[in-house]
């Protein structure tokens, strides 16, 4: 093998190596915060989440995920102290596991941990 060939093979050698690196440690990060913001444990048996289509639900603007919010409709959401209103933190929901509850207000199944809506009340 010619010494410049193998100089070019070592250069690739190590863009890729560098590079899956890189690529590893990027997607590694985002599925640590996807990881974050989505309810963990699996939902109990027997029980369905609440849609997001139940006229309750639609009513006070629920959402299983907190950030799909409407922030034009709620604005005060998207406001810096709202950054811990999940149902997790509301007065109204009863833990099922890490990660599920049940409502007393939106009872047409379970509502995730990092779920919210416009009732949304600090448990005290
Ligand atoms: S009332 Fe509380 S627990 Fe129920 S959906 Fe709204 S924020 Fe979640």
């Amino acid at each position: 093998m010619p010494k410049t060939s193998r100089k070019t093979f070592l250069t690739k050698a190590l863009y890729l190596v560098t590079s899956l690196a890189l690529l590893e440690r990027g997607l590694g990060f985002s599925s640590e915060v996807r990881a974050e913001n989505k309810p963990s444990g699996s939902i109990p048996e027997g029980l369905v989440p609440v849609s997001e289509a139940d006229p309750t639900a639609k009513a006070l603007g629920f959402h299983q995920d907190a950030k799909q919010t409407d922030f034009a409709l709620y604005p005060e959401r998207k406001e810096p102290s709202a950054k811990n209103h999940f149902c997790k933190h509301c007065v109204q929901y009863t833990k099922l596991n890490e990660g599920w509850g049940k409502c007393n207000i939106i009872t047409a199944g379970a509502v995730s941990s990092l779920g919210w809506c416009s009732a949304w009340s600090q448990k005290t």
